[in-house]
Parts: C-alpha cells; structure tokens; sequence
C-alpha cells in the first residue's frame, strides 16, 4: 500500500514519457498513475490512452489470471490463499489491492500496444530497419547526407512524409 507523508523531505523529480506519442509529464513525486501513464511487464510506457482494454473477465478468468501470477514466482506462492476468498471478496481484493501490484511491476503485455505489435514506437521501428539494411546509425547518416546535402533538407522530408 501507497502512503503519501504529510510532509515531504525527501521528494524527488520524475518524468514519465509515452513510447508511442513522446508525450512527457513530470512533476515532484509524481507517479506513473498520476502522470495518466501506464508500464507493461516488459517496461514500455505509455499513456493510459493506448492501454488494450481487458475484456469483462470474469470470476473463474480472474482466478485463472491470479494462478498463473502466483505462479511465475515461488515467492508469490504463498499468495495462492487468497484464491480461497468468496467470488465477491476475491473481486475486491483485486480491485483494491491489486492495482498496487499493476502501478509497480507492470501491466499484462496483452494490455500493451507495443507487445501485442499494435503499434511500435520509433525507435524500435528505426533498429528493425538498420538490421534489414545491415548498417549502423552512423552509417544511415552519412547516406542521408549524400542524399540530402544539408539538415533542414532532410527534416523537411521526413517531417512531411511522416503521419
Ligand atoms: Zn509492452
């Protein structure tokens, strides 16, 4: 569980930046819940917009997700006992308690855009295509230049041709 001090002597900066839209928030103490972000399991963030809503699951579905989640770790096991909670305890558990465990260790990937490949942010897009071209960064600039001659002519065909 989350506690906020009354006072605060120890606060610190953070920023939270979207994968996909570059969106950043920042703000003294700030968390990725409160920035309107979410993180997935293998650590792309993004705003809470782009998060792949979990459809109605129900009871048995949750109890199945919570099982495995218990699972993936042996420390986790000792967890399994709340599997013995009624349906309705069980879904507030999850709720309420839950969450907490969603803001510090990630969302399913299923509920993430980048892991479900519903879309990619650039940078992952920019290494797939130096891998199929087999140059490296520097390499792809030295091309641009003798394609382009200077920066800004570059940028403004990237910056129209790019939506
Ligand atoms: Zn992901």
């Amino acid at each position: 569980m989350k506690t906020r001090q009354g006072f605060v002597s120890n606060s610190s900066s953070s920023s939270f930046i979207c994968c996909l839209s570059g969106h950043m928030e920042s703000g003294m103490d700030l968390s990725k819940s409160e920035a309107g972000m979410v993180e997935c399991e293998n650590g792309h963030t993004f705003l809470e917009k782009y998060q792949i809503s979990r459809k109605e699951m129900t009871v048995t579905e949750w109890r199945e997700w919570y099982t495995a989640w218990c699972k993936k770790y042996e420390w986790r096991e000792c967890y399994l006992t709340d599997l013995e909670k009624t349906d309705k305890e069980f879904m507030d558990f999850i709720e309420d308690e839950m969450k907490y465990e969603f803001e510090e260790d990630g969302i399913d990937p299923t509920q993430c855009p980048v892991c479900t490949f519903t879309d990619l942010p650039y940078e992952d897009v920019a290494k797939f295509f130096l891998a199929q071209l087999g140059i490296t960064r520097k390499e792809f600039a030295l091309t641009m230049k003798e394609q382009f001659g200077d920066y800004t002519a570059f940028y403004t065909y990237i910056k129209d041709k790019i939506k």
